[in-house]
């Protein structure tokens, strides 16, 4: 069978995405490969699909018994013998598969890289052909990564004992040069074909709201998009205890996730969400790594989280199944405030030297300015996620919700030059918000104390809402008009661009919302997303059916349901409505594997819904 077969069979997709025929050809000529793609482009067929093809066993290196899991189980699903080994296994349970392995049952073997030194596989290993070595999450292996895994440096040592050496091909998201150098050179790949694909992922609606009641927002969301499942970030777990709690008082069905729950109830609460038994996932930064669902529909940040890296992230996990899913950040002034105390404490800093320390520390505290820009820029917002990560975006996407909202330019040019003249004035010796409260006119006792009360631009913007003139005084900085030190005390100092201001020259316009579309309601207006959207009412009705079945069969088979069907499928089998197995099998993502096990199931769910609507008359 050749690729194009195998994707279609087993796979049950008709066309390769972008990326994927280079890396699965490259593999297939011998050649060692690297694949950059972001999450959610389909990494796993690159190395799978050679995998069936190559002639001994391909072992696949996971970081996470769970990625492990998952993968293997999608595989058995789509009719293609695999296997893990790992500590999850019992001692019988692993000698077992070893035996079926060395019979030849497998094309394919998930290993931890724990085990690949462990006698009884280097023997194993000596026994067969291994024709590929592909390392999944690659970035682990570089210490620069967020990831680091030092067991996966295990892996260049296996390599080196094999008597053949196999083709080695590595995959990751992350794609920073650095990382790309370090898998290239410790994992010592040969000449490799590397192939970066964009990061953009168009699938994802980004926004940003700063609503005063977070809770409300939150609420307000989950209803109007029911049935969806989705992820709520929160920064601490007393925040994720309080959120949940709500939902569920609320009656609606949540789970949580953070590192102080035990690992028993942290286990189960993953496999609710992942099963579909929970909807909603309410969780701090330790969920995620290692969670291929494919049907998360949004990602909220209930609030902002340190850097453009781990948004991005965590962002990133919804819609994978390349559906439109919604990443909505909520923002607030308290966000900034609880990331400073993060970055002034972080544990993980003690053992360093000072010197290192605080230039660790200083550099996560421009980070967590660049993220704070990401909520307060009124330019496309993947456009800045993409630059952020040095790539080129179109200054408009149309996708988030600042091609979304109408903004007006507005000379900003008075503004600006009263915040730079007070800080002028004022010895560039205080940070941001002494500056916007004095220009503000605010009469506090820190004001006082520093005599700014008596300073020449005090009360000079009065009338204007202090959350403008935080856009501005963002909006300053983001142009290099001003500049924030890094050190302990953020201080503002004025920039040679911003001298030019105080000498009147030049003039500055930024874009602002219209008021009335800052509001989150407006956001909703006329925008219905959810996995349904662009179904029509009776399709949608029949989208439900389908989900509901799909629901019966994953429990029953006991794997997740997105891992039946992808929402992608379902979505398209709602449209086409096949009536026969050739119908069927020009579903995306209903292969033949799956057609035999599944297949008359759902042609039969179809058949039944034809004839309850045509008894019940759907208006469109
Ligand atoms: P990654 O590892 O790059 O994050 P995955 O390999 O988990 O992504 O794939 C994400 C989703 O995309 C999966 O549901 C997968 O089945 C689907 N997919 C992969 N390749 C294709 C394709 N050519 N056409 C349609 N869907 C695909
Ligand atoms: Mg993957």
């Amino acid at each position: 069978m050749d690729k194009q077969e195998i994707l279609k069979r087993y796979f049950g997709y008709d066309q390769f995405r972008s990326g994927q025929e280079t890396l699965i050809d490259s593999i297939l000529s011998g050649r060692d490969t690297l694949g950059i793609m972001p999450t959610g482009a389909g990494k796993s067929l690159c190395f799978q699909i050679p995998a069936l093809m190559m002639d001994g066993i391909t072992l696949v290196i996971s970081p996470l018994i769970s990625l492990m899991k998952d993968q293997v189980g999608a595989l058995n699903q789509a009719g293609i013998h695999a296997a893990f080994l790992n500590s999850s296994l019992t001692v019988s349970q692993y000698y077992k598969a070893l035996e079926y392995a060395r019979a030849g049952r497998y094309p394919i073997i998930y290993v931890a890289p724990e085990r690949l030194l462990a006698e009884e596989f280097l023997d194993f290993a000596d026994q067969v052909k291994i024709s590929m070595v592909a390392v999944d999450e690659a970035h682990c292996i570089s210490q620069w990564g967020q990831d680091f895994r030092p067991s996966y440096l295990k892996i260049v040592d296996f390599i080196e004992r094999l008597r053949e050496r196999p083709v080695v091909s590595a995959f990751t998201a992350t794609a920073t040069s650095q990382v790309r150098d370090d898998i290239v050179r410790i994992l010592g790949l040969r000449e490799p074909t590397v192939m970066t694909t964009g990061f953009d992922r168009p699938n994802l609606y980004f926004g940003v709201l700063s609503p005063k009641d977070k809770y409300g927002a939150v609420k307000n969301y989950v209803d109007t998009h029911p049935g969806d499942s989705g992820i709520i970030y929160c920064l601490t777990r007393k925040q994720v205890e309080d959120v949940c709690e709500k939902l569920r008082a609320d009656g609606i069905s949540a789970t949580r996730y953070h590192a102080g729950l035990s690992d028993g109830e942290r286990k189960n609460n993953q496999d609710d969400f992942i099963y579909d038994r929970a909807r909603i996932m309410v969780a701090t930064n330790a969920f995620g790594m290692g969670i291929d669902k494919s049907n998360v529909r949004f990602v909220l940040h209930y609030s902002m989280p340190k850097n453009m890296e781990s948004y991005y992230q965590e962002a990133g996990r919804a819609g994978r199944d390349g559906e439109p899913a919604e990443c909505i950040l909520l923002y607030g002034g308290q966000d900034v405030i609880t990331n400073q105390l993060f970055i002034e404490n972080n544990q993980d800093n003690q053992e360093l030297d000072p010197a290192t320390r605080a230039i660790v520390m200083e550099r996560d505290r421009e980070r967590l300015r660049k993220m704070t820009f990401y909520c307060f820029t009124n330019e496309c917002l993947r456009d800045y996620i993409l630059r952020y990560f040095g790539e080129y975006g179109g200054n408009y996407c149309g996708n988030c919700s600042n091609c979304l909202t109408q903004f007006e330019t507005v000379d900003v040019t008075e503004m600006a030059r009263a915040m730079a003249g007070c800080v002028e004035s004022s010895g560039q010796r205080y940070g941001v918000n002494v500056i916007l409260d004095t220009v503000h006119g605010a009469n506090t006792a820190k004001i006082r104390q520093y005599r700014m009360d008596g300073n020449p631009y005090y009360g000079r913007l009065a009338k204007t809402p202090t959350f403008r003139l935080r856009q501005v005084m963002n909006e300053l900085q983001i142009r290099g008009y001003l500049a924030v030190t890094v050190d302990e005390y953020a201080v503002v100092k004025l920039t040679e661009l911003g001298k030019t201001l105080l000498n009147g020259e030049g003039s500055v316009e930024m874009k602002l919302a219209k008021e009335a579309e800052r509001q989150p309601k407006a956001e909703k207006k006329g925008r219905k997303k959810t996995a349904a959207a662009g179904l029509s009412q009776a399709d949608e009705s029949l989208f439900e059916r389908l989900r509901a079945l799909r629901m019966e069969i994953a429990r029953e088979e006991k794997v997740p349901p997105y891992i039946v069907f992808s929402d992608k499928t379902l979505l398209h089998m709602s449209a086409v409505k096949p009536a026969d197995r050739e119908e069927m099998l020009s579903v995306t993502g209903v292969g033949e594997f799956k057609f035999s096990r599944y297949g008359e199931r759902f042609l039969a769910e179809i058949g039944k819904w034809r004839i309850d609507a045509a008894k019940e008359p759907v208006y469109d």
